[in-house]
């Protein structure tokens, strides 16, 4: 065993018995490479994080020339920094005029932070709706409005007056009702298991806030920049969240999060106190840097189209006896096979043949496939091959 990973089993804390231990040397484009000379297909882009791949040159770029100018200097919302307000403006010309004011956090569980207190201090209501099997992270705030019981129950007491629903369903819309802060939903589940909300369902949810007040939150962190079609899913849901929550791709495999919303929303977090939300590090310059010219060369070519092809690939190659169905949109996709045994199976064999396929926390008979979506049509269709064959070899 390395030093290296004598150090990572004896004082990194773990956060399961199987870490999946790859010891890694370095990663370029859809390719991870550990430090046994082993190389690696990444088709879950370190969780929807590299979506231009790894070290796009462009982000690689951008980061150099920031660190020849300066790293932190003061904590957030002080100073003008010229990679925050580049970013921010860059970012709010891609969305509606009621998107127009940008907060930048590390994370994505501090997005929705963030997106939580916003909407408590601007309705002046403390009741949040969510959806059983949804995922917002793992910090306090987040891990309130997140469904599932097994990973709330250890750390209960949560937040109070959190209402959980069932997604997609029609069946309880009026408990939101006009004591409602906010209803934050994904509006594609990943960690539940790649489950799509509705259109129309989605449209009836918006109506129901409208109705009472209350605001709506998108938690797009996996679904945003492109991941699924557009370069966010509320575009091709045609429905304006009051609240956009980001994270994950958006600073090209530096950390970064967001929480975006109007001007008018975001008028609270200046007074009663002032400065009563801040952060040292939100918005880091050289994060910043990274997101900006990751956003600009995800702009300067046709992604959508990219998500297209992965998603066609996919649906084209997995198929067959123990696949029972491919799910989710662009490159947000779930392979729903028809046993825990098999999925748990299948992903050590593809692992085994240089292939890294991903799991969800709410689902054991699912495969989570998220390519980087500059990967090429022979490694894409190359990758699905190995999958199918392992199905097929296993079932
Ligand atoms: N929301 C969603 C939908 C996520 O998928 C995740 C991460 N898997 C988070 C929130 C939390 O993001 P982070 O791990 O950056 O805190």
């Amino acid at each position: 065993m390395s030093e290296s990973s004598q150090s990572f089993y004896n004082h990194i804390a773990q956060t399961s018995d199987e870490p999946m231990g790859l010891e890694i040397d370095r990663a370029e484009g859809p390719f991870i490479y550990t430090t046994n000379g082993n190389k690696y297909v990444d088709l879950i882009s370190g969780i929807s994080v590299s979506s231009l791949g790894h070290r796009h040159p462009n982000v690689i770029k951008a980061i150099q020339a920031q660190l020849d100018r300066h790293l932190h200097v003061m904590v957030y919302g002080e100073f003008i920094q010229s990679p925050q307000s580049k970013f921010a403006q860059l970012l709010c010309d891609q969305l509606p005029a009621t998107l127009d004011r940008v907060y930048f956090v590390n994370s994505g569980t501090e997005s929705v932070e963030g997106a939580l207190k916003l909407a408590k201090k601007f309705t002046g209501r403390n009741k949040f709706v969510a959806f059983h099997n949804s995922y917002h992270g793992d910090t306090h705030g987040s891990l309130s409005v997140t469904g599932r019981n097994v990973y709330r129950d250890p750390y209960q007491p949560l937040l109070p007056n959190v209402h959980f629903l069932d997604f997609n369903s029609d069946d309880k819309l009026e408990r939101i009702d006009d004591t409602t802060a906010a209803v934050i939903l994904e509006p594609i589940q990943g960690e539940g298991g790649i489950i799509p909300a509705q259109k129309e369902w989605l449209k009836k949810v918006r109506k129901r806030c409208d109705e009472t007040g209350s605001l709506l939150i998108f938690d797009e962190i996996q679904t945003g920049f492109f991941r699924t079609g557009s370069l966010f899913a509320f575009q091709y849901y045609d429905v304006v969240p009051d609240i956009l929550c980001l994270a994950k791709a958006m600073a090209g495999g530096m950390p970064m999060g967001a929480f975006v919303s109007s001007s008018k929303i975001f008028e609270v977090f200046k007074k009663d106190p002032p400065l009563n939300h801040v952060t040292t590090f939100g918005g880091h310059p050289v994060s910043c840097a990274a997101a900006y010219a990751n956003l600009q060369t995800l702009l300067s070519d046709d992604f959508p189209q990219k998500a297209s092809t992965i998603e066609q690939t996919a649906r084209k190659i997995l198929k067959g006896t123990g696949i029972v169905e491919v799910r989710g949109r662009g490159a947000m996709l779930g392979l729903q096979l028809e046993s825990t045994n098999l999925t748990q199976k299948v992903v050590e064999d593809c692992f085994d043949k240089g292939l890294i396929l991903g799991w969800t926390l709410h689902s054991s008979t699912l495969i989570r496939i998220a390519p980087p979506l500059i990967i090429d049509k022979d490694l894409l269709e190359e990758s699905f091959q190995i999958i199918l064959k392992a199905v097929q070899k296993i079932i």
